[in-house]
């Protein structure tokens, strides 16, 4: 005897549009003999199913585990609901509803299938450069607005041949409402134009620009998420060029190269490493250099590492098969603007860099960068995260009001929380000019749009002079909270690890605004969601000049001396004060001691500054944290002792002595040590340091939790080691993963203090 007839009602909710997922319900469907409907809504895919119960019920079990590959479920719901009588199983067009959450795909690279057809002189898409189909291509980055269909994205503009919309209407093709689906009768087309004012399209636009390019010619390419700027790697006068006319002058540049076999003659790749390159977000990775290598010293100069991704468009794979080596692939943009996007606005800023434009007119509705990641000890930790990743939201313990978070004023990310999730934007940049204020405001209103969120409290840092805190504060239609900046960076790994209570908080930074009007980023806090008190700081010492000494750490190293050594801080003899006039170190030690533009600061990461300079490996930067990441790459290895180190209790609080560890590696100097040893034992006192204290405020409040957070954690030697001991004394270490260390997830921790602080005040 035959079952009964059933029906069921199955929401599910997550990445679920725009991932092929329709299609796979409607074969999933058929496997099981069901019939029904299935539909994208705003909140997600709608199905409905009827049958025998066994077969509903395999049908539902197989949902969540045979999805596509890009799909990420977050709930599957189901309910019993009447029949009704249906004999075919079939798509129904998308519906919006109200309080829609469904999520945006990010964008991913073309799949292994696409990737094949691309280089398959039979197949009808051969060499087209746009070809995609449901498991791969652009996304976020083409969206206007939800449900993600066809005219919601910038392929509105394109009308399907009959072949391609045979594929887009056949539930049983993997181009199956594949919304950027095209062809090269139908779709976006590239045009090269070139130095001379020449133009061509096509096949002859990509092999012309692969001459160009062999030729040591810059091109500015159009990506996915903006333009980049292209030279071919090896080539020293190329690169010298690109550098000269970007005004960039020594912060590496990111470097794309066709497969993993040519990067291992130029880098050293793990099998971690593997997994992450060739991930469907391709992001760039940080890898040690191989030498000699073919790439030129330009590319990424007193660095140990290379920025490298694998191709991620069609584009790409067609233009490195021109036997690249590499090609670097750095932002389309001049030194601090935001990457260009519209083919007017690359026209125009890019012409004086490079010698021609490879464009197309799939337009590019939001700017994106390209992600960077490292791996330490086997676990990803992002340097910037964006493309490939962003919109994907992190998921929180509990519901949270809606939020939207500003970030802070470097590697500026803004949040948008709502229910349980929280959006962290794409980068934005550093906000110091009109452009990335501009680009700010502009990801604040797409993002509230197409993740239909209307935040009800505002968070912003303390800093008053920040453009995001004035952004906040002149929006006055909500409630503004204004979030400690070390504060929402320890909270920030509270949130994507769910914890909940008080944590110690090791708050490692270069620079965030103290609520005491000294600038801190050496802290200790104990912290919760909504509150937090300073358990310990390092000894405030002035800047001699403020932002100079950010880019200048031979200020600090001298404000560090004075700091230790009084007036006896010119006598000391060390080759540091031999390269420093000691006229102009008398008049920042003065600065110092009259508090004339040398405001005090606890940071950690000008700590490193000062050693860095101490020892000799630089006394100005190009970029801010170069210095203390050269400390890093020049540690010695092996187990080599540590310098005194010790704090005194200042009411509730601890100062964390600077002077003994100052002492010591003038000690070293004076002797002759290595600045490898010095890096080795500098290192070793600051996890000693700081396990210490954590054990002594551990005694006194029995937390035995500590979150790592903050800019200086990106040093992976210190967090590693740090982690280890506090683990070895039997705390439980939390860091971060999700988001950046650095003011790129600090957005997180702002929104969730600023719903914690706001919740306790109503
Ligand atoms: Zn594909
Ligand atoms: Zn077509
Ligand atoms: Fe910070």
């Amino acid at each position: 005897m035959s079952e009964a007839l059933t029906a069921s009602r199955v929401r599910v909710c997550g990445i679920v549009q725009g991932v092929g997922f329709r299609p796979f319900i409607f074969q999933l469907a058929e496997k099981c003999r069901l019939y029904g409907h299935v539909a994208n809504t705003s909140s997600g895919v709608d199905i409905h199913v009827e049958g025998a119960p066994s077969r509903i019920e395999a049908f539902i079990d197989a949902i969540s585990a045979q999805a596509p590959p890009l799909a990420q479920i977050t709930a599957v719901d189901a309910r019993r609901v009447d029949p009704g009588h249906y004999t075919e199983f079939n798509i129904t067009p998308s519906r919006r509803e109200e309080g829609r959450s469904a999520l945006i795909s990010p964008d991913v690279s073309i799949c292994t299938d696409c990737l094949n057809e691309l280089r398959d002189p039979q197949d009808r898409r051969s060499g087209y450069p746009f070809i995609n189909c449901t498991n791969c291509g652009p996304r976020f980055t083409i969206i206007d607005d939800v449900p993600y269909d066809r005219p919601k994205t910038s392929m509105r503009h394109f009308r399907m041949c009959a072949p391609c919309q045979t594929e887009y209407d056949n539930p049983r093709d993997r181009r199956f409402h594949a919304q950027p689906n095209a062809c090269d009768d139908c779709g976006p087309q590239v045009i090269l134009e070139g130095p001379n004012g020449g133009v061509c399209k096509g096949a002859d636009a990509v092999s012309t620009t692969a001459r160009l390019l062999a030729d040591g010619k810059i091109v500015a390419i159009k990506g996915l998420g903006g333009y980049h700027l292209a030279v071919d790697a090896t080539n020293d006068a190329a690169v010298a060029r690109l550098r000269r006319r970007k005004q960039r002058e020594e912060k590496p540049l990111a470097l794309m190269a066709p497969d993993l076999d040519v990067i291992r003659t130029f880098a050293y790749i793990d099998a971690d490493e593997v997994e992450v390159l060739t991930s469907p977000q391709r992001p760039i990775v940080l890898l040690r250099k191989r030498r000699p290598n073919a790439i030129a010293p330009m590319v990424s100069p007193r660095n140990a590492w290379f920025g490298v991704m694998l191709p991620y468009t069609p584009l790409h794979y067609l233009l490195l098969a021109h036997g690249f080596t590499a090609l670097v692939m750095t932002s389309g943009n001049l030194s601090e603007e935001p990457i260009a996007i519209a083919n007017a606005d690359a026209r125009e800023r890019l012409a004086p860099i490079a010698d021609a434009l490879l464009t197309h007119d799939r337009e590019i509705y939001l700017r994106c960068d390209d992600s960077i990641v490292r791996k330490t000890d086997g676990v990803t930790r992002f340097l910037r995260r964006s493309r490939g990743y962003v919109p994907v939201p992190v998921f929180l313990r509990r519901r949270q009001p809606s939020v939207l978070a500003c970030g802070a004023e470097l590697k500026n990310t803004v949040c948008l929380t709502k229910q349980d999730r929280a959006f962290v934007s794409q980068h934005i940049g550093d906000l110091e000019n009109l452009d990335t204020y501009a680009f700010f405001q502009a990801t604040i209103d797409h993002l509230q749009r197409v993740l239909d969120i209307t935040p009800e409290i505002l968070a912003c840092d303390m800093h008053p002079d920040y453009l995001s805190t004035r952004y906040a504060q002149e929006r006055d239609d909500l409630p503004l909270v204004q979030v400690q900046h070390h504060h929402a960076h320890v909270v920030s790994t509270m949130a994507e690890n769910h914890l909940e209570g008080r944590v110690i908080g090791l708050a490692f930074d270069g620079t965030g605004y103290g609520p005491d009007g000294t600038i801190w980023g050496g802290e200790v806090l104990i912290a919760e969601a909504g509150d937090f008190e300073r358990a310990a700081y390092l000894t405030p010492v002035p800047m001699p000049g403020s932002a100079a000494a950010i880019k200048e750490p031979w200020r600090m190293a001298v404000s560090y001396l004075a700091h230790t050594f009084d007036d006896r801080c010119y006598d000391v003899d060390i080759p540091f004060l031999s390269t420093v006039e000691r006229r102009r170190a008398e008049v920042l030690v003065a600065m110092g001691r009259q508090g004339l533009n040398a405001p005090l600061t606890s940071s950690l990461g000008r700590l490193f500054d000062g050693i860095a300079a101490l020892i000799g490996l630089r006394h100005r930067v190009a970029f801010e944290g170069q210095a203390a990441m050269e400390l890093e790459m020049t540690i010695a290895a092996g187990d080599d002792g540590l310098y005194d180190f010790g704090w005194k209790t200042v009411g509730e609080s601890r100062r964390i002595e600077i002077a003994p560890i100052i002492e010591g590696v003038v000690a070293d100097l004076s002797q002759g040590v290595s600045g490898a040893r010095i890096s080795r034992r500098f290192h070793t006192t600051l996890s000693a340091l700081f396990a210490a204290l954590c054990d002594e405020i551990r005694s006194h409040t029995g937390l035995d939790r500590v979150v790592l957070s903050g800019g200086v954690f990106q040093n992976a030697v210190l967090s590693t080691e740090l982690a280890r001991r506090l683990e070895q004394s039997g705390f439980q270490v939390y860091t971060q993963r999700l988001v950046p260390a650095n003011d790129g997830g600090l957005s997180l921790g702002q929104a969730l203090a600023a719903a914690a602080i706001w919740e306790g005040k109503n």
